[in-house]
């Protein structure tokens, strides 16, 4: 798996947030003519197509194996991935690992990602704690050229949504995980597209028994994304 930065480092002190717009530019004009995993992370790194920059530590661009046969896509980063600068390395990540052990995927032939690359958050109105915001629509459609690039750079065989954001980023705004989770739709995104919850919802489940039920059913789900990769390997 291709990883970046590995260390863990506090936020760093940010200028005042202007009530003004700072954006520059869109997220397409920086795509490299010839991109490669590498050359997207980087010029992502720059990104300030939408004011979520602003408050976030850093860019968190998806990784994995520039070839993978599945890419998982998410909301946001969270409070651990924007510290660390990693995808999915926080609890929901933790969770999702467990999860892609039960179902048997290996994680090396998976590239996880998310739709909005800076963490979108607000301060708790008690401690320091930093809330995860649900993104706007227009800060994922300005953030949309990154995956648009990770997508043709990566070309997965199966794409899987984890969650309503991720879902309705890519499926439509119609589209409803809980009623269409685990079944392939058609999609020009990848010859399988799939949708299941975030992880992070089974962590906010109210009791062990609710939670282990939904675990299992997020388990299922994945099983079947194995068992589509693994048709279209043999194909
Ligand atoms: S969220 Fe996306 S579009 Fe907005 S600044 Fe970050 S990388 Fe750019």
């Amino acid at each position: 798996m291709q990883s970046s930065v590995n260390s863990t480092r506090r936020p760093s002190k940010k200028p005042p947030v202007s009530s003004e717009s700072e954006t520059t530019g869109t997220a397409a004009s920086l795509i490299p003519a010839k991109p490669t995993l590498t050359s997207l992370r980087r010029a992502a790194s720059h990104c300030k197509a939408c004011d979520l920059w602003k408050r976030a530590n850093q860019t968190v661009f998806g990784e994995g194996m520039p070839k993978a046969t599945i890419m998982l896509v998410g909301e946001q980063p969270g409070d651990q991935e924007d510290r660390i600068g990693r995808p999915f390395v926080g609890p929901a990540g933790k969770l999702l690992d467990q999860a892609l052990i039960e179902a048997g995927i290996d994680r090396a032939d998976v590239y996880v990602t998310n739709v909005v690359k800076h963490f979108k958050w607000s301060r708790a109105e008690r401690g320091k704690r930093r809330i995860h915001k649900k993104p706007r629509y227009s800060e994922i459609h300005a953030c949309r050229p990154w995956l648009d690039s990770e997508l043709d750079v990566v070309k997965p065989e199966v794409l899987v949504c984890l969650g309503a954001s991720a879902a309705q980023a890519l499926l439509g705004r119609g589209f409803r995980v809980t009623r269409q989770r685990g079944k392939p739709v058609e999609s020009s995104f990848a010859p399988v597209v799939i949708a299941t919850v975030h992880p992070s919802s089974i962590l906010r489940a109210p009791d062990e028994k609710s939670r282990h039920s939904e675990m299992k059913a997020f388990v299922d789900d994945l099983k079947q994304v194995a068992r589509l990769a693994k048709d279209r390997r043999q194909n």
